[in-house]
């Protein structure tokens, strides 16, 4: 599709044109301060109490030209990290033009030199001060939610040039909507994509240097990094880490595949992720935890059962996309579709069609369990990413129905669950 072409008959998700997306615009950034403003070191949320909220605490900045350059800083390291260090080259999925294009993938070589870089200066010499960003929590915030406005406004406004690859989705000619889900689909800056490097580089690294600012504000206030400070730091870093060092997967998922880059996925990966998830740690700084050794084994116990069940599923239906006759899933049992692909009937996608999203939500799960059972506020993430992967599911389905037709009436036939096996 060519730049200007529109679709005949748009349809519009996220319960669009205007109401959905305009609600999660405004939305979404409400969220934020709103996480903010009922759980800091003034009190947090309790259900007990719903209408008690501690508020911002006094003094808090709302902006400040030291988060503003924090922020100008960290996007310009990783941008100038990732075109300076060695990545691998990858060539994507077939674009609408019948083209492919080349990736250069840096993600895990940007968090070897970001993460060293914090825990040396951060932990061991304390040249760095990294219990700051516990104190600009809010500026930082807000200077992020700016930076994802100005960048999907940029991105809008330069996907009308000649020549721009269009994404379907996005390519509407109904101007909210478009900006929201983004009307270009690959938008490069010279050799960056943007895309790639905006779901991978510097959002989940942001999150993972909030997380230490946070174990470092706990150390210097409270002398020791507790057990639960240091598994959530743990679980997020392995998540991350794990995301990056699988960085050539993304590039057949639907976000690069399918989707512009626009407000939806700028916000989500410059704003949302890193501030969102990164909400049990800063949690607790200000209500710290002491765990007993049966809840950290149990804790344990249930981010590896996730992590098995998310990364098993996930390893094995890219292995066999890639090779099915490879050793370890040509054994697997598959439906043969009138579209020439294959669905697999047996191993963890006879379990259940998107059994890999149960193992992500039981890992979200264990993050937030550190935190007790005090307040709720810390379980936002468990129940976001519950509807997220609800509604990515219903997605999904919808686009393999269009993509099998009837074969995926069959499919859903022999794998009868969607997420969770005998229940859902
Ligand atoms: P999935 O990895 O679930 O892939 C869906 C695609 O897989 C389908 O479109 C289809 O594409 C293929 N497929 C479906 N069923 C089968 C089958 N039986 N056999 C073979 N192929 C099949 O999609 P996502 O991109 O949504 O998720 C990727 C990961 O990212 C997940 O683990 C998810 O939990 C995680 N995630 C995390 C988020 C976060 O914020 N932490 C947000 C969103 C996702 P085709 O047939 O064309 O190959």
């Amino acid at each position: 599709m060519g730049a200007g072409a529109a679709n005949k008959q748009p349809e519009y998700e996220f319960l669009g044109p205007w109401i959905g997306p305009l609600g999660i615009i405004l939305g979404l950034p409400a969220v934020c301060y709103f996480l903010v403003y009922a759980c800091n070191s003034g009190g947090c949320l309790a259900l007990a109490r719903p209408l008690q909220l501690p508020g911002l605490p006094a003094g808090t900045a709302l902006f400040s030209f030291e988060a503003a350059t924090v922020v100008a800083a960290w996007v310009a390291l990783q941008v100038g990290l990732h075109l300076a260090v060695p990545g691998k080259r990858r060539q994507g999925a077939p674009l609408p033009n019948g083209q492919r294009l080349q990736y250069k993938l840096t993600g895990t070589s940007n968090l070897v030199v970001t993460l060293a870089a914090a825990l040396y200066f951060g932990f061991v010499t304390r040249q760095l001060n990294l219990g700051r960003i516990y104190d600009s929590y809010v500026p930082l915030m807000g200077t992020a939610i700016a930076l994802s406005f100005a960048v999907s406004l940029g991105l809008y406004a330069a996907s009308f040039r000649k020549g721009a690859l269009l994404a379907r989705g996005g390519s509407t000619g109904q101007p909210l909507y478009d900006f929201f889900m983004g009307r270009e689909l690959n938008p490069r800056l010279g050799p960056l994509d943007l895309k790639e490097f905006c779901e991978l580089t510097p959002g989940l690294l942001a999150w993972l240097l909030i997380d230490l600012g946070m174990a470092h504000k706990q150390l210097q206030v409270h002398g020791r990094v507790s057990s639960a400070m240091a598994l959530v730091c743990g679980f997020h870093g392995l998540y991350v880490a794990d995301a990056l060092w699988h960085e050539p997967a993304i590039l057949t998922t639907m976000d690069i595949t399918t989707d512009g880059l626009g407000f939806m996925l700028a916000f989500g990966d410059l704003a949302w992720v890193p501030f969102t998830y990164s909400l049990q740690a800063r949690y607790l700084v200000d209500h710290p935890q002491e765990l007993s050794v049966v809840a950290v084994a149990g804790i344990l116990a249930l981010k590896a059962l996730g992590y098995a069940i998310f990364r098993g599923a996930n390893s094995q239906k890219d292995a066999f996309r890639r090779d099915p006759g490879a050793p370890g899933v040509r054994h697997l049992r598959t439906l043969q579709t009138a579209s020439g692909r294959r669905l697999l009937i047996s191993g963890w996608w006879g379990v259940a069609r998107h059994i890999n999203y149960l193992g992500d939500w039981l890992m979200g799960l264990a993050w937030c369990l550190p935190c007790g059972f005090r307040h709720v506020v810390p379980y936002f993430y468990a129940v976001y990413f519950g509807a997220l992967l609800m509604h990515r599911d219903l997605r999904d389905e919808h686009a393999c129905r269009l993509k099998y037709g009837r074969d995926w009436d069959r499919y859903c036939a022999l794998v009868r669950y969607r997420l969770i096996p005998w229940v859902y």
